[in-house]
């Protein structure tokens, strides 16, 4: 269904996104922190699903290192090789656990990092191309969190959509597979869909 809707609409917000200027994105992704921070479950996480920006994407990286300070486990995604659209959690010690993947998306190092499959993160904080008040998400479009977030293991977690206000749309195509957001965190506000 909904393919060349979906296409059409990622194209349009990920052209905004490119245009944000350096001080957009830090502001936007600061205001964004302080609510995340203000979250029980943040506060309370000894394990937290992140992500690495790449591309103007909300930037979380002061939370990686305040959970690497609290000693919580920072669990990133990585790419299965051979194993198209799916990705393993890895759990990243340091910075320089990081290397390029495939999307020159930084993950965790297989050589140094094994995956992670017995543990269940209390939060997982998820990128996406846009969202909309139902909690549906638009990703780049080879399902990857539709994949990761339909596991077992991510089944109990809290899965929070994270965005700039104007990637909020109304009503996305939603497809059987998508998977949908429990919460949602802009700059401009945050809501349970
Ligand atoms: P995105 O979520 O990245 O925006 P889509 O929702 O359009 O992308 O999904 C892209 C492709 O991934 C679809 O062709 C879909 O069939 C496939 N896909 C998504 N989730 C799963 C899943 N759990 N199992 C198998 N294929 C999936
Ligand atoms: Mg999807």
């Amino acid at each position: 269904m909904a393919d060349t809707n979906k296409n059409a609409l990622r194209a349009k917000l990920l052209q905004r996104r490119r245009a944000l200027t350096p001080e957009r994105v830090r502001e936007g992704s600061e205001r964004i922190i302080e609510r995340l921070r203000a979250l029980r479950e943040w506060r309370n996480a000894a394990e937290a699903l992140i992500y690495w920006p790449v591309n103007n994407e909300v930037d979380l990286r002061p939370l990686v290192t305040e959970l690497w300070q609290r000693g919580a486990c920072v669990l990133l995604p990585r790419c299965r090789p051979e194993r198209n659209g799916e990705m393993d959690l890895a759990c990243a010690a340091c910075e320089a656990d990081l290397t390029p993947g495939p999307f020159s998306i930084m993950e965790p190092d297989a050589g140094k990092c094994p995956p992670v499959q017995e543990c269940s993160p209390a939060i997982a904080l998820i990128p996406g191309v846009g969202f909309d008040r139902a909690g549906n998400r638009l990703g780049f479009g080879g399902g990857y969190y539709d994949r990761l977030l339909s596991t077992e293991q991510m089944r109990r977690t809290l899965k929070v959509g994270i965005c700039y206000g104007f990637q909020v749309v109304d009503g996305l195509p939603a497809d059987p597979w998508d998977r949908p957001m429990d919460l949602i965190c802009t700059d401009d506000e945050l809501w349970r869909p």
